[in-house]
């Protein structure tokens, strides 16, 4: 029985209520005034429910393009409206690769005997972060594979206190998210007294038969636990909390559905949402038989982002290195607010020492230009690059962070933040030819600051900022 405040897994995403919307779709894909009634209530960036997105997605199906080029102009729209054009970067960090679990699409599965296993010591961490800090990253994601022996929680906070506490010439790592194994309430409480920004963990699927199905032993088998993580990640405190599918492993309408009954479970129980949804498609990886899968073809992909826009207007979307820079590019326009770059799916990679080593990464990367090389096209093209990691630091999160998303305030604050910090960036780890588009369109998007008080601060804080000062937000 569907029942989206449950505690039980099998209640909040309901199988039955998903084929059910799924059929409804069917019905109304058709229905013109049904469809108006869609695009206008996305119009009004008020977000789409599930059996919305399931008639969109049955639309995709169908390849009405009519209404398809509609919900792309609609997210176009949403997406300059609140993110302008701003885009956030972070890069993973991969801190250990030994794995119990046996996840059919994952390089790290347990008994994949090709991968070198690799755990990083307190030391290696440290050189990983000078080597980021380096490129200009601030915030970053931590992924481990999940092996208690081998990687306890008290491994992950440690490494988590080394990062933070890493300060090379004027870089700092600025918001550790993390990316681990679903586990206790107490595990997510020393998590979040360690001062992460976001817990992250991907479904990979919501169908329950093929969830087990691609993890076939280890504790990531145990479907009810995995999705009821992010119950007990806010129960810890965490309040901002990534969600994600991983496409190709089922069908891409019954997972984005899913995936939006899982949005609802949490805004109805928690009064908040996810803060940001990834949405990761299936790569080639070490031992893993590609054939398996259910490949989701570019235009459906885009169109999947453009529905996801309209759906959760507020809620940030990130693409990674497993698409290549073309997608990359289209999938910003339709409402992506969040990218990885420079980065690297292995452990111990990013120090210069360690690239000739074997091949532990998780995941073939797609787009493979350095950061600098990202920022130069972005700044080129009038994207801002932006590095800001100041609403966890200001205490702005989960439903604080929503209300003022909202009511359109936390736009004053995030593009001061972007030019501080694309600042930053230009004079510390730039070329010579992106530091000179940086400033460029610093000089621009300083006007597009609507608050006078916080445009003047900010004028000051790029002065200060060009003194050799760091670390201005707002
Ligand atoms: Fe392990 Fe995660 Fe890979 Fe599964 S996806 S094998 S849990 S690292
Ligand atoms: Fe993100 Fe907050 Fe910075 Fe805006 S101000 S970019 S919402 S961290």
């Amino acid at each position: 029985m569907f029942n989206s405040k449950s505690k039980h897994a099998e209640e909040f995403i309901s199988d039955e209520e998903i084929l059910s919307s799924l059929a409804y779709a069917k019905q109304q894909k058709d229905n013109t005034q049904v469809l108006d009634e869609i695009l206008k209530q996305a119009e009004t960036f008020q977000g789409l429910d599930y059996r919305q997105v399931a008639v969109l997605l049955e639309c995709v199906d169908a390849q009405n393009r009519t209404v398809l080029d509609e919900i792309h102009r609609i997210a176009m729209k949403i997406k300059q409206h609140i993110y302008g054009n701003r885009i956030v970067f972070f890069a993973p960090l991969y801190l250990a690769n030994h794995c119990v679990n046996s996840c059919r699409y994952c390089g790290y599965h347990h008994s994949n005997c090709q991968m070198v296993r690799k755990k990083l010591t307190q030391e290696e961490i440290e050189r990983e972060i000078i080597a980021l800090q380096d490129m200009g990253h601030k915030r970053l994601a931590l992924e481990t594979g999940e092996d208690p022996i081998n990687i306890p929680i008290d491994y992950v906070l440690e490494s988590i206190q080394t990062i933070y506490n890493v300060k090379h010439k004027n870089g700092a790592i600025r918001r550790v998210n993390v990316n681990i194994a679903a586990t206790t309430v107490e595990n997510y409480r020393k998590l979040k007294e360690a001062g992460i920004g976001t817990y992250i963990l991907f479904q990979e699927t919501y169908h329950k038969p093929t969830y087990e199905y691609m993890h076939p032993a280890g504790p990531k088998h145990n479907y009810s636990y995995h999705t009821e993580a992010m119950d007990r990640a806010m129960e810890a405190g965490i309040d901002d909390v990534g969600i994600g599918v991983l496409y190709g492993l089922y069908d891409w309408k019954y997972d984005t559905v899913g995936m939006m009954l899982h949005v609802k479970h949490l805004e109805d129980t928690f009064g908040v949402g996810p803060h940001t949804i990834s949405l990761p498609r299936m790569r080639f990886a070490s031992d893993v038989d590609l054939g398996d899968y259910q490949r989701v073809p570019d235009q459906v992909f885009y169109d999947i982002v453009a529905i996801l826009r309209c759906a959760v207007p507020y809620t940030g979307m990130i693409i990674s290195t497993r698409e290549s820079k073309e997608n990359r590019r289209e999938l910003l326009r339709l409402g992506i607010s969040q990218l990885s770059g420079g980065s690297c799916t292995g452990v111990g990679g990013y120090a210069e020492e360690d690239k000739q080593e074997q091949d532990t990464s998780q995941f073939k990367v797609d787009d493979e230009r350095s950061l600098d090389e990202i920022m130069n096209e972005l700044c080129k093209t009038g994207y801002i690059p932006s590095f800001c990691t100041a609403c966890y630091r200001e205490g702005r999160t989960g439903d604080r962070f929503m209300q003022l998303a909202k009511s359109g305030q936390i736009c004053n604050v995030c593009q001061p933040n972007a030019l501080m910090t694309l600042k930053e960036y230009a004079i510390d780890y730039a070329s010579e030819e992106t530091r000179e588009f940086a400033e460029k369109l610093i000089q621009q998007e300083i006007s597009n600051i609507q608050n006078e008080e916080i445009r003047a601060k900010t004028i000051e804080n790029l002065k200060q900022i060009e003194s050799g000062n760091r670390d201005f937000r707002f």
